[in-house]
């Protein structure tokens, strides 16, 4: 293929070649999706709801709906108060969501629009219900949005209205596909506990086919719940990016307590997710989680040849990147690219210790781009490639295997309908990452060593 990363590296202060990340607005946009009969709206021009639409729709491969304040040049000058104000009232009577979740852009952040204010002067119908979120995209990315929008749901929605916490816990999920968000609460459930989670984009991004359109599909967090939330013991805020700013929030307005954990991929964070569980809530491990443990434990033992040793460069959003590193060192295989396009210190920090920890020499890098990370495989190439869907450009100039994990995974499907979080999830991880291998065996072999058993 055309190939015109060079291998050397300079310097380069300025500009990002090949962003690792895409817009805060998407975030916000695909966590207001996780609200029962909710419309996300995007304040700004068309192109930018059309733009996060898409790339969502393309992602799920299921239609999804937004809508917007379509600004033109008027508005870009004079301010979207007016356009707001009307896109408001026409989507409250023509689209009857119950809530409206609208996350700023760019360009309505560049011209200073001050959403609370205008909202103080929109008539919002008997019953429904509007919160808002700022998503400038010269800030953060996707997963910064989604966190923004979260916290807006605790911000509006959670109140404490009880003198004693209840028996329950919240579940920040933070940016998973709806397959993920389904199998934590199987294992809340498993546990003997009803999770409040949210947001929940099962059922609405992956509803089923029923042979009639529904604008609002049975899915998604309710309200209800979420005022609840601020009556729970504790919160688990699963990611540090993406679900630790809204339960902060959610322990200071309601006095319910964070426990922040990794994203559960892989055996230790899934192992940590259900001690918060036992200890937190006195209660026994379900023996249908010890079978499962078991059974992964099993299949680590029988593949581990397949992967010690390996090297691999990982990159995509910052709580599964770092998630997957730890399963990844857990497996026996050696991440030594690591890099995301969120920028934060805190994620170099992380994976760097456990790199160290590791004994393994390794980049790590925050606020990264594809081209850098291209260089550094040119220069230390590497057994194994895992990442989105725009990691198979380097895959192929490089010709290494290529596990597409994260978001966007555009040209593959059924993938959000399937977990990587928990023991099944790490599961079908090591199966992908084994047949990715060993595909790759088979490939290279020469006749006379080209086997049947592996
Ligand atoms: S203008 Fe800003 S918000 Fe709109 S698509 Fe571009 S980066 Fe995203």
């Amino acid at each position: 293929m055309l190939d015109s990363t060079p291998k050397e590296l300079k310097e380069r202060r300025f500009g990002v070649i090949n962003p690792a990340k895409t817009c805060q607005p998407l975030g916000a946009m695909y966590a207001a999706l996780g609200l029962h009969r909710c419309l996300p709206h995007s304040h700004g021009s068309q192109g930018c709801c059309s733009y996060h639409r898409m790339h969502l729709t393309r992602h799920f491969r299921d239609p999804i709906m937004a809508s917007t304040s379509s600004f033109t040049e008027g508005s870009s000058i004079f301010g979207g108060a007016a356009n707001l104000k009307t896109a408001i009232r026409n989507v409250f009577e023509i689209y009857n969501p119950d809530i409206v979740a609208i996350h700023t852009t760019c360009l309505s952040e560049t011209i200073g629009d001050d959403l609370p204010s205008f909202l103080g002067t929109i008539d919002i119908p008997a019953g429904k219900r509007i919160i808002h979120a700022n998503t400038p995209s010269y800030a953060g990315s996707h997963i910064t949005g989604f966190s923004s929008m979260t916290r807006a749901m605790v911000d509006y929605f959670a109140e404490a209205s009880l003198p004693e916490k209840k028996e329950q816990v919240n579940v920040l999920p933070g940016f998973v596909n709806p397959g993920d968000m389904r199998e934590i609460k199987r294992i809340v459930r498993t546990m003997g506990l009803e999770p409040i989670l949210f947001p929940d984009t099962a059922g609405v991004v992956d509803a089923p086919m029923t042979g009639q359109f529904s604008m609002y599909p049975e899915g998604g967090a309710r309200v209800e719940k979420i005022i609840d939330a601020g009556n729970s013991r504790y919160t688990l805020a699963l990611g540090l990016f993406a679900s630790s700013d809204p339960a902060m929030l959610l322990e200071r307005k309601c006095g319910v307590e964070e426990i922040l954990l990794k994203t559960p991929i892989g055996i230790k964070a899934t192992d940590n997710l259900l001690m918060a569980l036992r200890f937190g809530f006195l209660r026994e491990i379900s023996p249908e989680l010890a079978e499962e443990r078991g059974q992964l434990v099993d299949i680590m033992t029988d593949t581990h040849f397949h992967f010690h040793g390996k090297k691999v460069a990982l990159f995509g959003d910052p709580d599964i990147v770092s998630a997957l590193t730890e399963f990844l060192l857990s497996l026996g295989m050696q991440p030594v690219h690591v890099l995301t396009g969120t920028p934060g210190k805190a994620f170099e920090n992380e994976v760097g210790t456990m790199l160290e920890e590791a004994g393994i020499r390794g980049r790590v890098k925050a606020g990264g781009d594809l081209f850098e990370f291209h260089q550094w495989i040119k220069n230390e190439p590497v057994d194994l490639l895992i990442g989105n869907t725009y990691g198979k450009y380097i895959a192929r100039a490089e010709d290494i295997p290529f596990v597409r994990m994260g978001f966007p995974n555009l040209d593959r499907s059924v993938h959000s309908y399937l977990p990587v979080v928990g023991y099944k999830g790490a599961m079908r991880i090591i199966e992908m990452v084994s047949n990715a291998l060993l595909d790759r065996v088979d490939r290279d072999a020469l006749d006379e060593d080209f086997e049947l058993v592996m």
